[in-house]
């Protein structure tokens, strides 16, 4: 006899929903009747159903699995672009100088100066990078502008920090816009955090010496080579490259050098550009490096009036006059429409005469 429709749905019904449902029964009376369990009592009609609904049941967990995997991957990515757009949006409103890309990007920063067509820019991701990270020192690739030019710009330098001054020699630069550089040394290492601080307040980190002993550090080719590289390591710990623009201890014009080595600053003065160093001497001094008042560092200091400027100042536990004289040697040049620049691959480099 033919079944009805009806008829069809419900044994189906009784097949896949009823009888799976009473399982336990069954292998209950199974136990009691001493048979094995997974077989026992269970009919044979029911058992080719099991079959069918374990296998349904089977490809729709997997079809399952699969669109949670995609929907999962897919919701990341999702996740993942919001972030990465968020951090770019942020990074972009804070200073390009902040953590990130200052070391490693030092290539990149130079490729994008070399002249990258606007156009590619648009079509990739615009990178977050410091410019200033171009800063650093390249062999082949020597700061030489030697035209001072006609706009007029003041170059502060201070040797020899960071020190306990740093601070408020920062303080004061900021108060008037004013961007200078910092020829560091190791000698008061408790402050060598000051050298990031200026850096990210846009100052522009040089190199002087690690120790400032004269007598070893002029000693040899070699060992003037070795504190470059250890003051180098401490500007990279801190600013994440080691920077090209160096200061000689006295001056590339010094002649105490010649009490432990005859010709050395000859030889130092090519030998550092040859590594893509450029030493910057100064045009101008405070005076700071001998006992002056804070009147007489005031009146040196705006004794000169050439269009550029270098200013040869020290940043040291002992010079409080010259963070004292600071403030009014930046208004007196300011007033005569100076800007005060921090250096950069392109400044004006002074060399003064070799003596040694
Ligand atoms: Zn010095």
């Amino acid at each position: 006899m033919k079944k009805s429709r009806w008829e069809e749905a419900r044994d189906w019904f009784i097949l896949v929903v009823w009888k799976p449902l009473r399982e336990k029964d069954w292998k209950q009376e199974g136990r009691k009747a001493g048979k094995k369990v997974r077989s026992a009592g269970a009919p044979e009609e029911w058992k080719a159903g099991n079959k069918w609904i374990l296998v349904m049941c089977s490809m729709l967990c997997v079809a399952l699995v699969f669109v949670g995997v995609f929907l999962l991957l897919r919701g990341g990515e999702d996740k993942r672009g919001v972030e990465a757009a968020d951090k770019k949006q942020q990074e972009q409103g804070k200073q390009p100088d902040e953590e990130d890309g200052k070391g490693q990007n030092q290539g990149q920063a130079t490729d994008s100066e070399d002249g990258q067509e606007p156009s590619q820019e648009a079509n990739t991701a615009p990178e977050v990078t410091d410019p200033r990270a171009a800063f650093a020192v390249q062999p082949g690739n020597v700061p030489s502008n030697f035209e001072a030019g006609e706009e007029k710009v003041v170059y502060l330098t201070f040797d020899d920090g960071p020190s306990r001054n740093t601070e408020r020699v920062l303080e004061i630069l900021d108060r008037y816009q004013a961007k200078a550089t910092f020829f560091i040394t190791a000698q008061w290492p408790e402050y060598k955090g000051m050298i990031k601080e200026a850096y990210d307040r846009g100052h522009t980190i040089g190199l002087h010496t690690y120790s400032h002993d004269y007598a070893a550090v002029y000693s040899s080719v070699d060992a003037y080579f070795q504190d470059l590289w250890a003051v180098g390591e401490l500007a990279k710990e801190q600013i994440g490259y080691v920077p090209c623009f160096i200061r000689f201890p006295g001056g590339a014009s010094n002649t105490i050098s010649a009490n432990y080595s005859q010709g050395i600053m000859t030889q130092l003065s090519a030998l550092v550009q040859e590594q893509g160093f450029q030493y910057y001497d100064w045009n101008a001094s405070s005076g700071d490096g001998g006992v002056c008042t804070t009147e007489e560092l005031i009146q040196n200091s705006t004794s000169y009036t050439q269009n550029k400027i270098m200013l040869l100042c020290h940043d040291s536990g002992a010079k409080d006059n010259t963070v004292e004289a600071l403030p009014t040697i930046i208004e007196h040049f300011q007033s005569l429409g100076y800007t005060f620049k921090a250096i950069d691959r392109e400044s004006y480099v002074v060399h003064h005469g070799v003596n040694n």
